[in-house]
């Protein structure tokens, strides 16, 4: 599981010089970097309008010799200086968090200097404890959701995982390796154990036994014969995938990030970017002892002796980003788009198992890592989903695909704060047109009532981005106030192309599926399929929050992914409301049998 993070304990040297600071910030709401955001200056509490853009914000005008950034609003004297954006570190925050914070004009919090208030971003690897959740200001924001464990420790996820499956049918949640909970499931191991071992007669079945708290491939061990199954506690047992996609002849997973930005309602966001990570030796089921072959976790092949060396298809090092491997999917000729779609309801489904136990919490968020493994027949496979996901940078993948990440959370909970404000400002300055609504507007939204983003979604979703092509366009025209978003799709590409390798990919001939021919880039976003639930009881108050952004920087919203579903996740999650929808998603968007090969029509 878990908070994979935890090692990250580097001293962060502060590049600015804290100069201003909120001195009141109970009067002062948080001021975003966002594009025409809203922000109230210290002498008012009227909201006033950001005249610089984001990108000016991400790259301050530096005057004088104040290395800090200016932020000026239409109703401050000329000159006038806004405060910066505040974060508060510990020692177990990711020093790319500390960096990205710095270069997009943030200060760091000192608690000699400062009102112990006066932040407005707190990141550390830990979750918090209740009452700081409870404490939370308005203009503050944390890192955690209270309660995520359920969803980051291997066998409450089981659990989760396993009630779905009973209440809403196993081929919904057929994404999920039959798994065992040691040790009460011993029994009924043993007895699946002999069972499958009658079937096969001499022909071996694997199984995998791991901690169920640990992270980075401690603990685990890989077994044919149960006699050398052994663990102690919280341990659980997992059908072993032995015909893992090889690339090269090498075993790989997907490190895909998917933020949470609420609980209630839920609101899902899968980032279009992310890490392949490969075992460094070849894969060979004869050596099951053999953890460079076997186990993907970089945090134990950066130490093999084959990690400096040129590997077949995969090169150097272990990892690759996810836009590369898409694309070297593309050029065997594979439907990436369906994977990508499964892959989406895979997330939907998996949160969903755990949404209505997780409490409410405002003005926090979630970044978690899911970890992805992808079989020969192009079915994906939940292995676990991580909390606190390693921000370490070991490799030029990680500091190209991590940096953004950074970027792309700051720029999404910008966006999400920017909604409250909206309200709150409307509330203060009645009369005053609320700017979110006006945005929204704009863009195309639903009409003067709703601000549903789904039909930029629809739009903006597909697999037919290029990165000269009128797919752009479209995408740039859908979203005008986005030039990051296709930058760094370009970006993305670009650093494909810089890294791909010159060998045609080897994927076995039955993956090869009909192509239109033609230029494309990520197939991300998509809409998923989802699940019933328990509905926890309704809260008191109706929940009247704006509809979430349909993506900032690389991340998409997967979820809610129409007003049905946007509906079925207010004043109380109708889980079963949601899967009906998803299942009729994805009958639209796949209307073949789960677990059908991959085709594209
Ligand atoms: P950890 O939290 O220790 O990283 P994971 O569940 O992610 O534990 O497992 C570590 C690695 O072991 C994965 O990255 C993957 O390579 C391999 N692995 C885990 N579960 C399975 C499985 N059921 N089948 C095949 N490989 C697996």
């Amino acid at each position: 599981m878990s908070a994979e993070g935890e090692h990250c304990l580097e001293p962060h040297v502060c590049r600015f010089t804290p100069a201003l600071s909120i001195k009141n910030p109970q009067s002062c709401s948080l001021p975003r970097d966002s594009a025409n955001c809203v922000l109230r200056s210290s002498r008012s509490c009227e909201p006033a309008k950001v005249v610089i853009s984001w990108e000016v914000a991400k790259q301050p005008v530096v005057t004088g010799t104040d290395r800090n950034p200016s932020f000026k609003t239409e109703d401050e004297p000329p000159g006038a200086t806004l405060k910066p954006l505040v974060f508060r570190v510990d020692k177990t925050t990711p020093e790319v968090v500390q960096s990205v914070l710095l270069e997009r004009g943030w200060d760091k919090f000192d608690e000699q200097e400062r009102n112990v208030e006066d932040w407005n971003l707190y990141w550390r690897t830990s979750s918090f404890r209740m009452i700081e959740h409870i404490n939370v200001k308005p203009w503050q924001r944390l890192n955690h959701h209270p309660g995520t464990t359920t969803l980051t420790r291997k066998d409450r996820l089981a659990r989760h995982l396993q009630r779905m499956r009973r209440m809403y049918g196993a081929a919904l949640y057929e994404f999920v390796p039959e798994t065992f909970i040691m040790p009460s499931d011993y029994t009924k191991f043993i007895a699946e154990y002999f069972k499958e071992k009658q079937t096969r007669g001499a022909k071996h079945g694997y199984w995998i036994c791991k901690p169920a708290e640990l992270s980075r491939g401690r603990g685990i061990m890989i077994f044919s014969d149960i006699k050398d199954l052994i663990f102690s506690d919280a341990y659980i047992v997992q059908k072993y995938i032995c015909n893992p996609l090889l690339v090269g002849r090498y075993k790989c997973d997907l490190r895909l990030y998917v933020c949470v930005t609420g609980f209630k309602p839920l609101t899902i966001y899968v980032y279009q970017e992310g890490l392949v990570r490969f075992a460094t030796e070849k894969f060979d089921l004869h050596d099951l002892k053999n953890y460079y072959a076997h186990l993907t976790n970089s945090s134990i092949n950066k130490s093999g002796v084959s990690y400096e060396k040129i590997k077949e298809v995969v090169g150097r090092g272990c990892k690759w980003t996810l836009s590369r491997f898409f694309s070297y999917l593309r050029n065997g000729d594979v439907d990436d788009l369906l994977l990508w779609q499964k892959i989406n309801h895979m997330v939907i489904l998996t949160v969903l198992a755990v949404a209505p136990s997780v409490p409410f919490a405002a003005n926090c968020f979630e970044l978690f890592g899911f970890d992805i493994l992808i079989d020969d027949n192009l079915k994906p496979w939940l292995l676990e989903v991580n909390h606190s996901p390693a921000l370490s940078l070991d490799c030029s993948t990680d500091v190209s695909v991590k940096r953004k990440l950074i970027h792309d959370i700051i720029e999404l909970i910008c966006l999400n704060g920017l909604r409250s404000e909206g309200k709150e400002s409307r509330k203060a300055a009645s009369g005053n047109p609320d700017p979110l609504f006006s945005r929204g507007a704009k863009r195309g939204r639903g009409g003067p009532h709703t601000h549903l983003p789904y039909g930029s979604l629809l739009r903006f979703t597909g697999r037919t981005h290029s990165r000269t092509g009128p797919a752009t366009e479209k995408a740039v025209s859908t979203c005008p106030t986005c030039p990051r978003t296709i930058r760094l799709r370009e970006t993305a590409n670009g650093q494909d192309v810089l890294l791909s390798t010159r060998e045609a990919p080897k994927i076995r001939a039955s993956l090869r599926v009909r192509r239109t021919p033609g230029p494309t880039l990520i197939p991300y976003v998509s809409l998923i399929q989802s699940h019933p639930c328990k509905t926890k009881s309704p809260p008191s108050v109706p929940d009247t929050s704006p509809e979430p952004d349909p993506h900032a920087g690389n991340f998409v919203l997967i979820f809610p992914f129409n007003e049905a579903t946007s509906g079925a996740s207010r004043n109380g999650l109708n889980v079963r409301r949601i899967i009906q929808e998803l299942q009729k998603l994805v009958s639209k968007q796949h209307p073949q049998a789960p677990g059908s090969r991959a085709k594209r029509r």
